[in-house]
């Protein structure tokens, strides 16, 4: 019998997928002395995903393919890098990881595809270190990495407060159908908030609260699509498009489609618009490249679940 040596075995290798994200609804307070902002928002989680390749390295190795790759920095300011050491570090790992990002979300679109690498990155690097930590231990470093990776570690639809990472699973019925125009020139999260701090200094915003949003959740309870495009809300929106006036186009496109509603995404340029069916969103994506408001066009479903292993 010949033994094969270990060297020789193929390195292990975990496949993560974690989702992009759309604010159904993004309620922003005035700018508090830290310089955050208390948010009241409702996540949803979507068809369009990162997925994230974790295999045994020396130190920590981040590598990309995929659209707008070159856009993402593969130094330690990469997110799914920085959820890698911060977990080896509260784990007591000292083994390395490459991890190799495919990116679906779009970068800097207000999806939080960085946010998504995180979530994707912990539960890789858990698995491949074996660390056993619970769910919830995974969250609290998430909460670590940034506001919005909590919730792409959980998935499906939520109520996020505080800065967005305080999270509380919202009860929906069925599947919403959506339409994304995409930009390939991304718009700064910091920018938009500054921009939006910029409309309110005469009159601050007040603290936004989740009973703003009591329509929207009975929306969501009853699966009434109509209902939810009526009641889609972004605060950051006219910001977004004091930045990037021509938003306001793949806005009409969508209206002029027929959406239910359309909203920016998150702090943008991410336009997206909900469809009444599967083909309905479509429909809509044809509408936004046939007008030429959109680099790229993504459809997608939500919700659905957060970052999770898909293949060993
Ligand atoms: P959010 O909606 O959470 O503000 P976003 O979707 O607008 O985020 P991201 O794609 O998450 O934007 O990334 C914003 C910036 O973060 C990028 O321009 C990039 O410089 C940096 N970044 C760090 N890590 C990543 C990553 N893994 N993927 C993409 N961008 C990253």
């Amino acid at each position: 019998m010949t033994l094969t040596p270990v060297d020789a075995l193929p390195a292990r290798q975990v496949r993560v997928r974690a989702p992009g994200k759309v604010n159904l609804s993004l309620r922003v307070g005035p700018r508090q002395p830290d310089g955050f902002h208390p948010l009241s928002t409702v996540f949803q989680a979507v068809s369009v995903y990162e997925e994230v390749v974790a295999s045994p390295h020396d130190g920590v190795l981040v590598t990309v393919s995929g659209p707008q790759s070159a856009a993402v920095p593969t130094d330690d300011s990469n997110l799914a890098a920085r959820a890698a050491r911060l977990l080896a570090r509260r784990a007591g790992v000292t083994d390395g990881v490459h991890l190799h990002l495919v990116k679906g979300v779009p970068v800097a679109g207000g999806m939080a595809g960085g946010s998504a690498d995180a979530a994707a990155a912990l539960v890789a690097c858990d698995a491949l270190w074996s660390t056993g930590m619970s769910r919830d231990e995974l969250g609290g470093l998430a909460a670590a990495l940034g506001a919005d990776v909590p919730f792409l570690l959980a998935g499906h639809t939520a109520v996020g407060a505080g800065r967005g990472d305080l999270l509380t699973p919202a009860l929906t019925r069925g599947e919403f159908h959506w339409a994304f125009a995409v930009r390939d020139q991304g718009l700064s999260t910091a920018a938009v908030y500054a921009a939006y701090d910029e409309r309110h200094r005469a009159a601050p915003p007040a603290t936004p609260s989740d009973a703003d949003d009591v329509p929207l959740m009975q929306a969501l309870l009853a699966g009434d699509a109509t209902a939810l495009g009526q009641a889609l809300h972004n605060d950051l929106q006219q910001a977004a498009l004091d930045l990037a006036p021509d938003l306001a186009e793949p806005l009409q496109v969508a209206r002029d489609a027929g959406a239910l509603g359309v909203v920016v995404s998150g702090s943008g340029p991410t336009v997206a618009a909900l469809g009444r069916n599967r083909q309905h969103a479509l429909l809509i994506a044809a509408a936004f490249t046939a007008a030429g408001v959109a680099d790229r066009v993504l459809t997608a479903t939500g919700p659905v679940p957060g970052a999770r292993v898909v293949g060993e």
